[in-house]
């Protein structure tokens, strides 16, 4: 796989610095490991990093604020690449039924599933669909997350696949996190289009996708490669029409059977492909060749309870770089903690601790093109990290969620709390 080269730690120290933070362990996440540097010092010029290293070796930067800790740890602000979190209503009355026995098939005559979440989204204002994402994203803020990824693809209507990408992009401008917007139209058949499964991808190539590109609403396209949802076929369509109008692409690909779509999105050099518990190991090497990073989803795994797990051993022999995400969506993983993600990727699917923190961090910021950008503690990245009073990084893997206690720091500055 192409790897990028890291910035240089330049030996002249810069010229100009606006704060200090020392007194904790840097979590640096450089090329995907700990790379640890005990008691570090970051420095910090508006909204980069400009110096990462030993607190004893850190220059002296006239007039710059200096915020000491006490201990504890410094991890790169958390990635949560693959969200749902734009939506109407929640699906907490069909789990009831469904633990109380209700099949499937009746929740689903009775307007359940997906559908349900499409009714509801088409019917919301962009105000409530803003509000309820609102709530949503409040506790992965909480948390660290200081980059997240949503997708729409509840709409499934022009205008409310654009509704809803207007609310992502307002999310962004509203809080202090970095938001990816992603066109998941491929998504799911809306009912108006049953039967006619290839108009309905025309009518997303030929004219949803143009007015988005030119609205600059979304910042990569998806589509969901699955029997019950569209081909490799009609992805590929989407792909095509999604690149011509400088759009990357990312997959769900291989969550419930094995279509290679992971192949098909390593071909168009997808960012992403996501799910992959089918995946082979030739998908792993396709995947690895044209550097498309892995995305797990421990969450949906867990909710469905799945029984097949994604081939871990292959990525690593392949180095294709594996992401977690929380796939926070009302269906299959209504998961509010990417924190939990960590430990899940562990007890789940045997990710080390360092790979699942790798996940949340650097690779989870490639899964996004955010490479160069985000993910590390290195000098030329956005300042956006996180500090815990814990003693080593394996603590925010091992707790099973929880809020633990940190200072979040922003685009260089520390973040206040959110409130609704
Ligand atoms: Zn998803």
């Amino acid at each position: 796989m192409p790897v990028a080269l890291s910035p240089q730690i330049s030996s002249e120290p810069p010229s100009d610095c606006h704060s200090v933070w020392r007194g904790a362990t840097l979590v640096t996440m450089r090329d995907g490991h700990y790379n640890l540097i005990e008691d570090g010092a970051i420095a910090v010029t508006g909204s980069k990093i400009v110096w990462t290293g030993s607190a004893a070796d850190c220059p002296d930067f006239p007039g710059a604020a200096v915020h000491e800790f006490e201990g504890g740890i410094i991890t790169p602000g958390f990635v949560d690449c693959h969200t749902h979190l734009v939506f109407g209503g929640d699906r907490s009355e069909e789990f009831e039924q469904r633990l109380n026995g209700v099949s499937y098939a009746d929740i689903a005559a009775a307007g359940g599933g997906i559908l349900s979440t499409v009714n509801a989204t088409r019917e919301a204002t962009e105000d409530e669909l803003l509000a309820q994402a609102l709530f949503r994203l409040q506790p992965l803020l909480a948390e660290g997350v200081t980059c997240v990824e949503i997708k729409s693809g509840y709409g499934l209507s022009i205008e409310s696949e654009l509704k809803m990408l207007r609310v992502i992009r307002r999310l962004g401008v509203m809080l202090q996190v970095e938001v990816k917007s992603t066109c998941l139209a491929a998504h799911a058949l809306p009912p108006e289009f049953k039967g006619r499964t290839d108009e309905y991808i025309a009518m997303v190539c030929d004219t949803l996708l143009p007015v988005v590109a030119s609205e600059n609403l979304a910042d990569a396209v998806d589509a969901f490669c699955e029997h019950l949802a569209f081909s490799p076929e009609q992805v590929e369509r989407v792909f095509i029409a999604a690149q011509a109008l400088g759009l990357p692409v990312k997959l769900h690909a291989e969550q419930l059977s094995s279509l290679h779509g992971s192949a098909l999105a390593a071909r168009y050099h997808a960012l992403s492909a996501d799910h992959l518990e089918y995946a082979t190991a030739e998908d792993a090497q396709a995947m690895a060749a044209s550097g498309t990073v892995a995305v797990l989803l421990p969450g949906a795994y867990y909710l469905l309870r799945e029984t097949q797990c994604p081939p871990v051993d292959e990525f690593r022999k392949y180095n294709v770089p594996m992401a977690l995400a929380s796939d926070a969506n009302p269906g299959t993983s209504p998961a509010l903690s990417l924190r939990l993600m960590l430990n899940m990727g562990c007890t789940l699917f045997r990710l080390t601790p360092e790979e699942a923190l790798a996940g949340i961090t650097c690779h989870g910021a490639r899964a996004l093109g955010l490479q160069e950008t985000h993910g590390t503690l290195e000098p030329g990245k956005v300042a956006d990290f996180i500090h815990w009073p814990l003693s080593r990084p394996a603590e925010l893997v091992y707790w099973l969620g929880g809020q633990l206690p940190c200072t979040v720091v922003f685009r260089g500055e520390v973040r206040g709390e959110f409130r609704l």
